[in-house]
């Protein structure tokens, strides 16, 4: 073999060597991008999955919101009240069984007396933001008598003037 034909001989299994390199490199880059677009494409669907989600929680709740206001009549300011105390014993009522005008088993928390040429039975009245139902009589005008389980517990929460909201009850 000349010293010239090893040479070129080298020379092309060094080109072919490079090209081969080269090759398994772009193929090694592709398939690597080919992968990245992949996941590329499964995140951009979760964050479209995503952003759609919220929009429609908030929809869900506009429409809750709406329809609890749409259900509530609005309140009636009924102006300052006098605001007394009763229990359910023979001073207070004259019976003591604890049943109020209306049928129902009065409740401390609940029941409130009223006007029912006022505030019609039945309603739901605001008292210093809790709010009571008017299911049972026995005071007249603007004036509320507000149910408690026993007689000290009246006596001892006495009187006093307030503003008082009212507003029909929808069951
Ligand atoms: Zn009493």
């Amino acid at each position: 073999m000349k010293k010239d034909e090893a040479r070129k001989w080298m020379r092309d299994l060094l080109l072919a060597a490079a090209a081969l390199i080269s090759a398994a490199l772009l193929l090694g880059t592709y398939v690597r991008l080919q992968a990245a677009e992949r996941m590329i494409g499964a995140q951009r669907s979760r964050i479209e999955e995503l952003e759609a989600r919220p929009l429609t929680v908030e929809l869900v709740c506009e429409a809750a919101e709406e329809s609890a206001t749409a259900d509530k009549p609005a309140w009636h300011d009924a102006g300052e009240f006098r605001i007394y105390h009763y229990c359910p014993c023979a001073y207070c009522c004259g019976k003591s069984d604890g049943i109020t005008a209306t049928g129902t088993l009065a409740a401390e928390g609940r029941t409130v007396a009223v006007d029912p040429d006022v505030i019609p039975l039945g309603s739901e009245v605001m008292i210093n933001g809790v709010i009571y139902i008017a299911e049972d009589t026995g005071v007249t005008g603007k004036s509320i008598d507000l149910f408690v389980d026993s007689h000290a517990q009246a006596v001892a929460m006495g009187t006093y003037t307030t503003d008082v909201k009212w507003r029909e009850s929808n069951g």
